[in-house]
């Protein structure tokens, strides 16, 4: 997963400090790398390295960024690479200066690199999809524009949306993108199933608008720019340096299916994505969950619900005045410490859960504890958990996930490892309770959290849910595939993996 802003600012502003404040509110979807891309009216300004927002980027690296647009990044690897050459934005020289930030991860990305060498004779220097859709879109704008004539002819709107129509074509999986053109203006792409979340907004700075789009509306919130409205499945938006607009649908059959995993837990609750705000979503996920305790387990004993901060806090408070059960915080978080799943590599993830989790043994002793976090995907956290509230006293331990078991892996973005890692990969809920240690669990139906996701939005919307159910909306997903997939991805490849630089 990553998150992606970009800027279109008043002409003559300087742009750089807003994306980098941008950057700092989007830090939750990747702390790999980070990076900025800006633009003046002939050249661009460009810093990405390795590490958090705040540590690549220092004062000296803000001022150097000029230019009154611009395209930023964090990075959060789906492919096991960590490479500082793979810090986004990428950019090419040719044709006009093109840039892009990418959040997803495209199904073909092996035959795509192979056609941009042999058919288009681009040259990739990374193993990154992004760099490869970086690519396709200046191979296809080149063909479009050489068609037309003479080079010198001026780009256009028109060229920039047949570009994108055939980079539809040819791109598959998920894509929220923003690109810019040196110069001349912002692209903002989605794919036809918008699996990936992209909305747009707007300010008024001394009478002229600039435009955002981001990954997340908590963006625009914090930035002050007002939510218009999400980029559609399949939509291409044109934003001119000059601030003029204009948009197209460009891909065929458009099918929207927004990742439901955004609402599980990777948006950040103050986010509204496609018009769901992630916030109620999850108060919906504790309450559909405490009925179900409550049905199935009339005489549960529950002295108290405790979260695991920070990802299980809003709905376990839910599901606690659901069930009418006292809730505790009884574990501390350092905050100081990034998100353990985020880390590279199994052996550091589960050093790290320690590191980062301590409990107040006061909330756990002689008490019967219902443990609630939002998912169980290789179940190190939660087997860790538990192990720690029976240190701290607890008489008895539940744990509720407020998601189904995941089962399968996601190829669409976000790092969800080998089918064998995960903890429910052919196990029973019982066996899972055993694993981790508990004495009775409850995962959260998939109906239940569709319906928790959907709300009452008054919207038809259909979610990929596919880390749960194994349908896999774009690209051909076959065994095949997935065990190369996972091959690229599996923890023994990231733990042999140099360290970061
Ligand atoms: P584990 O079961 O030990 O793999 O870790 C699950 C924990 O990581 C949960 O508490 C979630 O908050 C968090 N988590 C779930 N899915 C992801 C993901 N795809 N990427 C990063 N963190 C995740």
């Amino acid at each position: 997963m990553c998150g992606i802003l970009g800027i279109v600012g008043a002409q003559g502003s300087t742009i750089s400090p807003t994306l980098y404040d941008g950057l700092l509110v989007l830090q939750h979807r990747g702390q790999d790398a980070a990076g900025i891309l800006t633009s003046t009216g002939s050249r661009v300004y460009h810093r990405r390295a390795n590490g958090l927002v705040r540590d690549v980027f220092q004062l000296k690296h803000i001022q150097l960024l000029q230019g009154s647009m611009g395209i930023g990044h964090v990075r959060y690897p789906t492919a096991g690479s960590s490479s500082a050459a793979e810090a986004q934005p990428f950019y090419t020289n040719s044709p006009f200066g093109l840039s892009i930030a990418h959040n997803g991860n495209l199904t073909n990305s092996d035959e795509l690199i192979g056609d941009l060498q042999r058919l288009d004779h681009r040259r990739i220097n990374t193993d990154s999809d992004s760099e490869a859709l970086l690519n396709l879109f200046a191979a296809e704008l080149q063909r479009v524009v050489s068609g037309r004539g003479p080079i010198d002819v001026a780009l256009d709107e028109e060229a920039v949306f047949q570009a994108v129509e055939r980079l539809h074509k040819r791109a598959v999986g998920s894509f929220s993108v923003v690109a810019m053109i040196t110069g001349w203006g912002m692209v903002a792409i989605r794919d036809k199933n918008g699996i990936r979340p992209l909305c747009m907004g707007s300010r008024v700075v001394e009478g002229n608008t600039e435009w955002i789009f981001a990954s997340e509306s908590v963006a625009l919130d914090v930035l002050d720019f007002k939510l218009d409205r999400d980029v559609a499945p399949g939509e291409t938006v044109i934003v001119r340096s000059n601030g003029a607009r204009s948009t197209r649908i460009s891909a065929e059959n458009a099918d929207h299916r927004p990742c439901i995993f955004e609402h599980v837990y990777f948006s950040r609750p103050d986010s509204t994505i496609d018009g769901i705000s992630v916030h109620s979503a999850r108060l919906r996920m504790g309450r559909l969950l405490g009925e179900r305790i409550l049905a199935e387990r009339p005489s549960h004993g529950i002295d108290v619900v405790v979260p695991v901060p920070d990802s299980g806090r809003i709905a376990a408070l839910e599901l606690a005045r659901t069930m009418g059960v006292q809730y505790r915080e009884g574990f501390v978080k350092n905050r100081y410490i990034g998100r353990t799943f985020i880390m590279p590599g199994q052996s550091m993830r589960k050093d790290s859960v320690r590191k980062k989790l301590n409990t107040i043994e006061r909330e756990f002793s002689g008490k019967n504890v219902l443990i609630v976090d939002d998912s169980i995907v290789r179940g190190n956290t939660s087997k860790r958990i538990v192990e720690m509230a029976r240190s701290a006293g607890a008489k008895k331990v539940y744990f509720a996930s407020c998601a189904p078991p995941v089962v399968h892996p996601n190829v669409y973005g976000i790092d969800m490892p080998a089918r064998e890692e995960y903890i429910a990969h052919g196990r029973s809920t019982d066996e899972v309770c055993e694993a981790i240690g508990a004495d009775w669990m409850v995962y959260q139906r998939l109906d239940d959290l569709i319906v928790a996701c959907t709300g009452n939005s008054n919207q038809d919307v259909t979610f990929d849910c596919s880390c749960f159910d194994g349908e896999y909306i774009a690209g051909q997903i076959d065994t095949e595939y997935l065990d190369r997939l996972e091959a690229k991805r599996k923890d023994g490849a990231k733990d042999a993996q140099p360290a970061m630089p």
